[in-house]
């Protein structure tokens, strides 16, 4: 804490302030209408605090009964001002807060600003919502007048955005903020009172408290002047999501969903509902079209409860799970206590019963949007289907539904398919869906371990992110079906009786060569024998119950939760000229060294088509010279 001295004082903005300030004025000029939004929104943040905060301390309200907001113009000075009864701000919260990026994506916002070099933009200061500094769009100084709720101390910030504030101790009557902008010569439209009326119903008409439009009008001159204040409420001021859907517009929606995250894009789709029953409450719950940047962090803001209209807190996991962390809005219930603390909510049966119909609410609406808007549904997929496949994982109940969501990429086609559509295209005879896991579509679609699928004609899943592997796992069957790595040792395709004598046979003919390759790999891998999923390339690696497939390996490698390599099954492809060479070598000379390099070649290989790294890229590159000069030398002579 810092005591509060009678003089002024001058201070430097943090770094990033001053980044952002400019960010602000440069990028944004042409919708410097914004700024009324933000100090509005602010406002009213201010006003939800002191609501939540009055219910255990009635007696903040003592010096002002009222909470609204009220927008003062004043021709003659030129400003306007901003007035709130909220719960104001004490010195320090004033340095803290305009003078800091204090908010909780500020490492974030540090960050991207860092990355975006020269296109510093409005999509990067959307995501981030340019909040308080964009006064500065209209004006050229700036002052906060402040007096904290329950205190008797009042302070001026203020500010012409060069690099400094000032703050000094003031005197102000009743609690909240007042903020005055002075405004620029340029921008006297927003002395307009029709402009001012005009932009609150664009932008702020869903905010919860009243706005009233303070006007002054001088009549007569000298001693017969007069001023005459006139107060007009110019908002609706009711909480948009207790209105009946009959009576709102798309465009209501989108503005409340721009009043609540500050995202420059209209969301993707939305649910509004009411349940009533045991339990009475109200949600309007948005997807956002793009993934907002404290995606994944645990302060993300934009899914907030509500008591009886009453602001409680931003809440995170206790309304929604982690896999719908994407998801933004207000749920508000008629049953919890105002008082309801975070711990209170974790075990709350009433919390319980709301989030569960809030999950399904989503569902049925994702659901809704993949069967109406395919192409929106894809939009929302690239940007949140790694989020939601994490419920595959956590959330068994929600399994059926979730794999009704998925959307993979295939090689029946480009682009994603979903389970059903793979399903609805399955052959006679195929009962299990396949997949392989791998880096990219483009690294596994050539993996050897599609092709007896594919020579079937059945088509295989190509699950690409890390989630995926564990996903594909406890979802364990769609419709019925099981979901099968191509990968696994124990892969069982339907086979005739014949196929199965023949595959005998090559086994029981193959067994001195792998018997023998099996020695030579023997720190190597688990196993050696004939495959019965392979028709073009010589050999594969598959995985014991338990191993992980290469991908997956590396990247848990990689975030420290790493095992080492574990050992594979390799398996010989009977037909596969190369290796009916080697059995002829092998049986001519069983210490043939050429037999052993070969082995060893193809043992590199199958590590490489698998998707794992090779422990000596050298040898293997000097062994291919080998070959390949032998063959040049065949070729030659
Ligand atoms: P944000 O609203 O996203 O937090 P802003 O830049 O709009 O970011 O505001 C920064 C902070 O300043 C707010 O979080 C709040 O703590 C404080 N603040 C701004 N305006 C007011 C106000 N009218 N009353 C009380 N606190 C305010
Ligand atoms: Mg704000």
């Amino acid at each position: 804490m810092t005591e509060a001295g009678p003089a002024p004082e001058t201070r430097p903005f943090q770094a990033e302030i001053n980044q952002l300030l400019k960010l602000v004025i440069n990028s944004l000029y042409s919708h410097k209408e914004i700024f009324l939004r933000e100090l509005v929104s602010n406002a009213s943040d201010a006003l939800d605090r002191l609501r939540f905060r009055a219910v255990t301390e009635p007696e903040l309200l003592k010096d002002d009964p009222a909470l609204e907001v009220r927008v003062e113009p004043h021709r003659d000075a030129m400003t306007l001002s901003i007035d709130d009864t909220g719960v104001g701000m004490s010195r320090q919260e004033l340095i803290d807060h305009l003078g800091t990026i204090a908010r909780s994506g500020s490492k974030e916002f540090a960050d991207a600003l860092t990355k975006a070099g020269q296109q510093k933009d409005l999509s990067l200061i959307g995501q981030f919502g340019v909040g308080f500094y964009s006064a500065y769009l209209v004006a050229d100084r700036v002052e906060v007048l402040s007096r904290a709720a329950g205190t008797e101390e009042a302070f001026r910030w203020s500010s012409d955005a060069h690099g400094t504030f000032t703050i000094e101790p003031a005197e102000k009557a009743s609690r909240g903020t007042r903020v005055t902008l002075h405004l620029k010569a340029d921008q006297t439209e927003f002395l307009e009172p029709w402009r001012l009326k005009e932009l609150v119903k664009q932008y702020s008409d869903y905010v919860a408290h009243p706005i009233q439009l303070l006007t002054t009008q001088t009549s007569g001159e000298g001693d017969a002047k007069k001023t005459e204040t006139t107060r007009e409420s110019i908002n609706l001021a009711s909480a948009l999501w207790q209105r009946p859907k009959s009576e709102l517009k798309d465009e209501q929606y989108k503005e409340f969903y721009q009043h609540l995250t500050h995202d420059f894009e209209p969301p993707l789709a939305w649910t509004h509902f009411k349940a009533e029953g045991n339990q009475q409450f109200a949600g309007l719950l948005f997807i956002p079209s793009h993934p907002p940047f404290d995606l994944n962090t645990k302060e993300r803001k934009g899914l907030r409860l509500f008591v009886k209209r009453v602001f409680i807190m931003e809440s995170s996991d206790e309304l929604l799970p982690p896999w719908l962390r994407f998801v933004r809005g207000v749920l508000d219930s008629d049953d919890l206590p105002l008082n309801v603390s975070r711990e209170l909510l974790q075990d709350s049966a009433i919390v319980q019963a709301m989030r569960k119909h809030a999950i399904k609410k989503t569902l049925d609406l994702l659901e809704k949007l993949a069967k109406d808007k395919p192409e929106d549904y894809l939009k929302f997929w690239k940007s949140f289907g790694v989020t939601l496949k994490e419920g595959l994982v956590g959330d068994p109940e929600y399994k059926e539904r979730l794999g009704n969501l998925a959307r993979y990429a295939s090689s029946h086609a480009e682009g994603l398919t979903s389970l059903a559509e793979y399903i609805s295209r399955m052959p006679e005879g195929q009962e299990s869906l396949y997949y392989v896991y791998g880096e990219s579509a483009k690294a596994v679609s050539g993996s050897p371990h599609l092709e007896a699928l594919q020579k079937r004609g059945y088509e295989v899943l190509f699950l690409t992110d890390p989630v995926d592997e564990w996903a594909a796992q406890s979802l364990g069957k769609f419709m019925g079906k099981s979901l099968i790595s191509a990968m696994q040792a124990n892969l069982k395709l339907p086979e005739t009786e014949e196929q199965k004598a023949e595959q005998t046979k090559q086994a029981e003919s193959l067994r001195p060569l792998a018997e023998h390759i099996k020695e030579i790999l023997k720190d190597q891998v688990k196993d050696v024998r004939v495959s019965e999923r392979l028709t073009d390339s010589p050999c594969c690696l598959v995985l014991p119950e338990g191993v992980s497939p290469a991908f997956l390996e590396r990247l848990l490698k990689e975030s420290g939760r790493g095992t080492t390599h574990q050992k594979r099954i390799l398996e010989l492809n009977p037909s596969h000229p190369v290796v009916k060479y080697l059995e002829a070598a092998y049986a001519k000379d069983p210490s043939s060294a050429r037999v052993k390099d070969w082995v060893e070649l193809l043992y590199d290989q199958a590590l490489l088509t698998e998707g794992s790294t090779l422990e000596d890229p050298n040898r293997f590159a000097r062994r291919m010279n080998a070959v390949l000069v032998e063959a040049a030398g065949a070729r030659a002579s």
